[in-house]
């Protein structure tokens, strides 16, 4: 079957090669077939051709290269091969990016967040290296507001990761640590459960957001703390005003403040617009404790606490070596220096935890240097 009026996409004026991309529209119709190149019945509807060169397709993709240069492809030589497209448009972006030739025209800068997740696939899917695709995602994302993006929108975070967008990254995962309440969790709009992030991310986000959560915590009843050691004649006036006032935060009732995010507690109006009651009389130690001046250090520190995950602490090795790379962050304090975004200790904290891939490429070239240095492998070090 062909549909109606499939588009002619031309990639490449002088292509070589016609890509008969089918779909199939009807899940419950046996009848949708048509007869393909190979002369078989195929499942499916045709639903656009696109004009590309064979030899960057072979030069950027391990299995085409196999799938045109075997037998069955030399003895026929066709010049048409069909294809199953989920969509159209990712197939697109892909083919364009690999024949250098992206226009403004049409809307390849704003496909949808499900048609980003196919592009993906069809890199994994084909084996095409998916950092050649990091500029047009780029340009994707920045028609973007990171700023005002919905809680949907969360499903650009395994983008931002894979198309190594540093600011958007950072960007979503710091949201994700403020704003949610329960148990951080990815979310995939598609089929393919093979695409996730590395298993370690979501779990340091995790820890960030408890690290967060317990510094709330801190700042908020330290005070109570104080109260309690001080001989002052007002303190027991003064500890009964701070709780009061501590009671119109976000943070109470205590035993149900799990149920709320971080940014919930840090919005809510007594915490924002602190009013505590100054008993008559207070001594300045008192005092102190109950101005808002005080509360509002401790909403402006953890506000500006952690930045997110970055990208680049992700992957480091900067100098070569992850364990010095550790060690020498930790000594200087500079904890964003060489990274494309600017952040605190926490973020750099947090994220240090290098890419599974990279650390496990880590890991095995420091056995190698072991054993070459020392003729033997010692599991006790690694
Ligand atoms: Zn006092
Ligand atoms: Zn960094």
């Amino acid at each position: 079957m062909t549909a109606p009026n499939p588009s002619k996409i031309v990639i490449d004026e002088n292509g070589d090669l016609m890509l008969s991309l089918y779909q199939i529209l009807r899940k419950d119709d046996e009848t949708e077939t048509f007869i393909g190149v190979n002369g078989k019945k195929i499942r499916g509807t045709i639903v656009a051709t696109m004009k590309v060169s064979r030899q960057v397709l072979m030069d950027n993709s391990q299995p085409f290269k196999v799938e045109f240069t075997g037998k069955r492809w030399s003895e026929t030589f066709a010049s048409t091969i069909d294809m199953e497209a989920d969509s159209v448009n990712s197939i697109e972006v892909v083919m364009r990016v690999l024949h250098g030739i992206m226009h403004d025209k049409g809307n390849l800068y704003e496909i949808s967040i499900p048609d980003v997740w196919e592009v993906i696939q069809y890199c994994d899917y084909r084996e095409i290296e998916v950092s050649k695709l990091n500029g047009w995602f780029t340009r994707w994302i920045e028609k973007k507001n990171l700023k005002e993006i919905e809680d949907d929108d969360m499903v650009q975070l395994y983008p931002c990761y894979i198309f190594d967008h540093a600011k958007g990254f950072a960007t979503m995962t710091r949201r994700l640590a403020y704003e949610v309440s329960d148990h951080i969790t990815e979310y995939n709009p598609t089929e393919y459960r093979h695409l996730h992030l590395d298993g370690n991310v979501i779990g340091s986000l995790n820890g960030a957001k408890g690290s967060l959560r317990s510094k709330l915590l801190r700042g908020l009843f330290n005070p109570v703390g104080g109260y309690l050691t001080q001989h002052c004649d007002c303190k027991e006036k003064s500890l009964f005003a701070y709780n009061l006032a501590l009671s119109k935060t976000g943070i109470w009732p205590l035993h149900e403040h799990y149920k709320k995010s971080v940014q919930d507690v840090l919005d809510s109006k007594g915490f924002a617009n602190w009013q505590a009651k100054i008993p008559e009389g207070a001594c300045s130690t008192c005092r102190s404790k109950l101005t808002s001046t005080e509360v509002q250090k401790v909403r402006d520190n953890i506000t500006n606490d952690f930045h997110g995950l970055c990208l680049d602490c992700m992957k480091m090795t900067k100098s070569g070596d992850i364990d010095a790379d550790y060690w020498e962050h930790d000594l200087r304090k500079a904890w964003s220096s060489g990274c494309r975004i600017t952040h605190s200790q926490p973020t750099w904290y947090f994220s240090f935890m290098g890419r599974k891939s990279d650390m496990n490429k880590h890991k095995a070239q420091k056995k190698a240097n072991y054993e070459a240095r020392n003729g033997f492998y010692d599991s006790r070090y690694f």
